[in-house]
């Protein structure tokens, strides 16, 4: 697997721990976008593959709510307490990949080009006249911050 190409879209809020949004091509011939570079404090950045919200159905109506829901969104019905899966470390999984690398070294690769094009568009940011790249087509008002 070659990564021909990555576009990174900074986000500039210093309170957030997003740091920024990628978008990778693959062998020139699959594009994987909304992976998010997160700033995990002492481990470092690291890059997040694209993920949905988890939902589970209300067992009484059948509408879906997140999966940190208390009450139905639908029908007002208190939830089960206990629902959805526990990851591997013993925390209920509230998202799912949308696209992920299989293997180990797949997965370091994804980290190490991702990392490197952003601390590039970093350094780019900083000089004069600096034009954000265009990520024509793709919407990112989708990221909600905090809540999840
Ligand atoms: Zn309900």
């Amino acid at each position: 697997m070659n990564i021909t190409e990555v576009r990174v879209k900074l986000i500039h809020d210093p309170r957030d721990k997003l740091r920024a949004f990628a978008t990778i091509t693959i062998d020139d011939c699959l594009v994987i976008r909304d992976l998010k570079v997160i700033d995990g404090g002492l481990k470092g950045l690291f890059v997040a593959m694209p993920s949905r919200k988890l939902q589970e159905r209300c067992p009484a109506c059948a509408g879906k709510n997140s999966i940190k829901a208390r009450f139905c969104s639908d029908c007002g019905r208190r939830l089960p307490e206990q629902r959805g899966e526990i990851d591997q470390r013993g925390k209920v999984r509230l998202y799912a990949d949308i696209a992920h690398p299989i293997r180990q070294e797949s997965r370091d690769a994804v980290q190490r080009e991702v990392v490197r094009a952003y601390h590039a568009e970093v350094e780019r940011s900083q000089q004069a006249g600096y034009v954000e790249p265009t990520f024509e087509g793709l919407d990112y008002h989708q990221y909600g911050s905090g809540e999840g």
